[in-house]
């Protein structure tokens, strides 16, 4: 399947189909078609893999970034810890919100080959998701997830791209998990132009400050991630 700069960007979904079996599941074919499987290998071996957010559009991620950018949803350090954002300047800002957010239009989550996953039959029940270490590291509710993941996700095609390993400057995402051979088709649509264009074009909290850091975006951010 060919990809454009409206499916890298969350602005166009039309490459996507929903997987009836899963609440709000939007995904490539081929990587709706590898999770299929791999959700039934993992049941096989007692772990109910469940989307928890999969595609996600431009203009939802506009408003996660202006909400964040704004003070008006929280945003949080390395190390889990609210950050008052009224005290940053507003490059500090951006580079506080990156840490757990991505730029509009380039967050993978606009792709339809990267999803959040979790387990149903490993969550205790009423139980809040929160997305967090905790929750995935050894001794979490989660870790026979993360460990049967880790063994067994690159034979379906799944890696993880927010990890030290993966040498990016963003926090580690133990539950994010995204498609290998349709994701390494979106991440060389990438291109400092495109940066350029969609900042030009939104209503994006913190443009001016965005405008000056393109390079950084590029080289530090949004090419790894
Ligand atoms: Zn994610």
């Amino acid at each position: 399947m060919e990809f454009t700069l409206l499916h890298l960007t969350g602005k166009d979904p039309s490459h996507l189909i929903d997987l009836p079996e899963f609440k709000n599941c939007r995904l490539t074919p081929d990587c709706a078609a590898a999770f299929k499987k791999m959700s039934t290998a993992a049941a096989a071996d007692g772990i109910d893999i469940v989307p928890v957010s999969s595609y996600r559009s431009f203009e939802r991620q506009l408003d996660i970034w202006n909400d964040k950018y704004l003070g008006d949803r929280p945003v949080y350090d390395n190390f889990n810890r609210p950050v008052n954002v009224s005290t940053l300047t507003g490059v500090e800002t951006v580079y506080a919100i990156l840490y757990w957010s991505a730029l509009p239009g380039f967050s993978r989550h606009h792709w339809g080959t990267d999803i959040d996953v979790a387990a149903s039959n490993l969550m205790p029940e009423n139980y809040e998701l929160q997305l967090n270490s905790e929750e995935y590291a050894q001794g979490g509710i989660f870790a026979r997830l993360t460990e049967w993941l880790d063994q067994n996700m690159d034979k379906y095609g799944f890696f993880r791209p927010f990890t030290d390993e993966a040498h990016v400057r963003v926090g580690t995402e133990l539950w994010h998990i995204s498609y290998r051979p349709d994701a390494e088709k979106f991440e060389k649509l990438i291109t400092k132009n495109a940066i350029q264009e969609i900042i030009r074009d939104s209503h994006i909290a913190g443009k001016s400050c965005l405008n000056g850091m393109i390079d950084e975006l590029y080289d530090d951010y949004i090419i790894h991630a």
